[in-house]
């Protein structure tokens, strides 16, 4: 699953975190293992083989439109033409189709063999069996053609494709009724920290509530992984290892948060020293500066930084796609948009920051953006009240109201 680790840390200074990622995921290796699901079971799932269309889409040339199906050239004659039958959805006309003849269809129904245009009726006159027709703007107008969308046979998704609503629909509509897809990979998680309570139970003077782990599985709650919740672990040598092992023994990525920022991080070296391998990034990334990645048998580990916002943040531009890249996934282009920036920001040059923002619409249509105000990294109400995060580049200072910044809207990934 995971390359040897390369030790890539031992450079002074800050890495940038596209850097960094790019080296990351090139210990990545894809999941291989495929299952077949029934289709009703696919959403979220991702496809592991490409998905051809078993039929032709549509099926049969059918009508766009209530109304007359009848040949194009008859019509030309602007004389009545003979009604022989109809052909409502799922119900198409048997009879003959004689010159100058035409037939009542619905919307979905089979254009009769011998007929290649459809009038709709608001254009149509009816006197008894004859009807007078407006001539229809082309041959051809309102019929939608059998192999207009898909051809049977032709390849309609790529291995790697994400099963969301619309492809739901799209399968089922091709005839497919089951898929294969990759495994859904197992991630086990934990929080380390003696001041960590869980909630439901008292806090002690000095402790919080561990919150990451929910907003973790929160994170990891898609159809793509399962997770396993290993609680939280004390600040104890003997308790990490132990958590380390059940989790890589069971999982095929290891996720914890805490203890990888310098005070703590010789803890967990010394306990992935034994058990696998690990590299603690020094990112320049604000909030999150350490993330430690690494490998503890054949699990991948990922050491995401206790502080609260830094362990989303790190989530979002590291874990994610590590996981997406393990899952097959084939990622979807990041939604980046330029913003006027509605408010003063502060910062210093030497990191990329992932300011909590909050966009919306000025009263011209423009796309403005304000920042959530103070930006700590352990004040997590700044991810639920914001909408955006504002990515100001590393080299950046402060950025002053009137500005374009960049805003990358959360979409799916922080729901
Ligand atoms: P650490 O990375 O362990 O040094 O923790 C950095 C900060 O994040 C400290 O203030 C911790 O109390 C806090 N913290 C660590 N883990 C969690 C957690 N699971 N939930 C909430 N806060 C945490
Ligand atoms: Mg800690």
């Amino acid at each position: 699953m995971a390359k040897a680790i390369v030790d890539c840390c031992s450079q002074p200074g800050l890495m940038h975190p596209d850097l960094a990622l790019e080296r990351i995921l090139s210990h990545v290796e894809p999941i291989l293992d495929t299952e077949w699901v029934e289709l009703d079971q696919g959403m979220g799932r991702v496809l592991a083989d490409s998905v051809s269309s078993k039929i032709d889409l549509p099926p049969f040339d059918n009508s766009a439109m209530d109304g007359y199906a009848y040949r194009f050239d008859d019509g030309l004659a602007e004389k009545p033409l003979t009604l022989v039958g109809t052909a409502f959805a799922g119900h198409p006309y048997q009879g003959e189709t004689p010159p100058n003849s035409c037939v009542r269809i619905m919307t979905g129904g089979q254009v009769p063999a011998g007929y290649d245009t459809v009038q709709m009726q608001e254009n149509a006159e009816a006197n008894g069996d004859q009807i007078s027709l407006l001539p229809a703007k082309r041959k051809g107008a309102h019929v939608r053609p059998l192999g207009e969308e898909a051809r049977r046979g032709e390849q309609i998704y790529a291995a790697g494709q994400r099963i969301g609503a619309a492809e739901m629909g799209v399968l089922a509509t091709i005839g497919v009724d089951k898929i294969k897809v990759v495994r859904r990979i197992t991630v086990a998680f934990f929080s380390t920290g003696d001041e960590l309570k869980p909630v439901g139970s008292e806090l002690k003077p000095g402790d919080i509530y561990d919150s990451n782990r929910y907003a973790i599985k929160g994170l990891l709650s898609r159809s793509y992984v399962d997770y396993i919740d290993l609680g939280v672990i004390p600040d104890d040598m003997d308790a990490i290892r132990d958590a380390f092992k059940r989790a890589s023994e069971q999982a095929d990525v290891v996720i914890t948060s805490g203890g990888v920022s310098v005070g703590d991080a010789d803890y967990v070296k010394q306990i992935l020293d034994e058990l696998g391998q690990i590299n603690f990034w020094r990112l320049a990334i604000k909030p999150g500066k350490p993330f430690a990645f690494g490998q503890i048998g054949s699990a991948l580990f990922c050491g995401l930084p206790g502080n609260p916002v830094s362990s989303m943040v790190t989530y979002y531009k590291l874990v994610t796609p590590i996981l997406e890249k393990l899952s097959c996934v084939t990622p979807k282009p990041i939604l980046r948009l330029p913003a006027t920036l509605a408010c003063d920001i502060r910062k210093h040059p030497g990191r990329v920051e992932y300011q909590r923002g909050i966009y919306s619409y000025d009263e011209q249509g423009r796309l403005q953006v304000i920042t959530t105000g103070a930006q700590g990294s352990g004040m997590l109400t700044s991810m639920s009240v914001s909408n955006c995060f504002i990515v100001l580049e590393q080299d950046l200072g402060n950025v002053s109201a009137g500005a374009q910044v960049t805003i990358e809207p959360y979409q799916q990934v922080l729901d």
